[in-house]
């Protein structure tokens, strides 16, 4: 049997990926030049879907680019000149954070301790900051920042650009995106596809931004936010795209419709739950996160507390089943579990009992 995997990217793909790989074969969709109406047409249809998926208001865009960490640096040079402020909790969060330093910005942010969220009280962002950069999903340490605190962060400081790095919370997250100005995620996470694309919802206030400062600095060259938006108009790219995870993408998306995303949520609610509430009766293993309601329902991290996590993990793997390692310093101590839609309840279980074994 074919290993499952829990890591949290590359991921686990999502159980129809294989089916509209082959009918993409056969009809020869990567052959297809992507200044066709028939490349056209599926932009068209990727971005219908998503926009359901999501909720995503009328005024947003939908670009797509490599990867997240190209939107981090997209989106500064695109809109932003001077002060950006970053809510730091972990290595992904830091990593925005450094794509403003190595920008030039003024870049302010409030960290916090591995393994801690931030509660509301902490934050206070500076008059004058142009972007708000917030990850909702710690993927290295396991915490979330709860949806209603993000939009409290946009009541409380409506004058920037709110940024939401959503790449290991969607679909599962659910953003009010009228609450926030930019969003992005890569997919081979919680949508369970080959990596190589970045997804990047934009709304108008942000494209507005980006039009004062198009000419005044470098704001991404071919992959500026004014530069996507343009060709995104006619459902064209700037440049010859990802076609394979765009097709896979709108196929997963109008299979996650079909499903329902309120049906993904609850499912992956009662898969967290199970998995959390064996890590809290364990004897040796441990929630990492204290703080329950920052407690990761995508990406769950648990210290391992007899032995070396690899001990663990090796064990797992001999059984079919792939959990990740603890991120960077904590790798002997931690792993780490997606719970990404992609898993199956039956998966989560047989790999709750095996852990219980151990
Ligand atoms: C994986 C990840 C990224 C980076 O995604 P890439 O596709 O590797 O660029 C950014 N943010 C978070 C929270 C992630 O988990």
């Amino acid at each position: 049997m074919a290993p499952v995997y829990f890591t949290p990217g590359p991921a686990q793909l999502y159980p129809t990926v294989a089916k509209h790989l082959q009918t993409a074969l056969d009809k020869q969709v990567f052959s297809q030049s992507h200044r066709s109406q028939a490349f056209k047409d599926l932009y068209r249809r990727a971005d219908e879907a998503l926009r359901a998926l999501l909720q995503l208001p009328a005024d947003y865009a939908i670009y797509f680019t490599g990867s997240a960490t190209e939107i981090w640096e997209r989106s500064l040079q695109s809109v932003t000149a001077a002060n950006t402020y970053h809510l730091v909790n972990g290595s992904f969060s830091k990593k925005y954070l450094d794509h403003a330093k190595w920008l030039g910005r003024n870049a302010q942010a409030l960290q916090v301790p591995f393994g801690q969220g931030f509660s509301l009280e902490q934050v206070q962002v500076p008059a004058g900051t142009e972007l708000l950069a917030v990850t909702q999903n710690e993927t290295s340490s396991g915490v979330c920042m709860p949806v209603a605190d993000i939009h409290s962060l946009r009541e409380r400081f409506p004058e920037p650009l709110l940024s939401v790095d959503i790449v290991s919370g969607a679909p599962y997250a659910a953003l009010d995106f009228g609450k926030v100005d930019m969003a992005f995620f890569s997919v081979q996470k919680g949508f369970g596809l080959p990596a190589g694309l970045g997804v990047w919802l934009v709304n108008e206030r942000s494209r507005a931004k980006a039009a004062t400062l198009e000419g005044r600095q470098y704001t991404g060259g071919h992959y500026s936010l004014q530069s996507l938006h343009d060709q995104y108009q006619q459902f064209q790219t700037p440049c010859t795209p990802n076609v394979l995870d765009i097709y896979l993408l709108t196929h997963v998306v109008e299979d996650m419709l079909a499903k329902g995303v309120a049906q993904i949520r609850k499912e992956t609610e009662a898969k967290a739950q199970q998995v959390y509430s064996f890590l809290e009766e364990s004897a040796r293993f441990s929630p990492f996160v204290a703080e329950k309601a920052h407690r990761s329902p995508t990406v769950l991290v648990a210290d391992v507390l007899e032995k070396p996590a690899a001990e663990v993990i090796a064990q797992l793997k001999a059984q079919g089943l792939v959990v990740g390692a603890g991120y960077g310093a904590h790798k002997e101590k931690q792993i780490r579990i997606a719970n990404f839609p992609a898993v199956s309840e039956a998966d989560m279980g047989a790999l709750v009992s095996r852990l219980r074994a151990i």
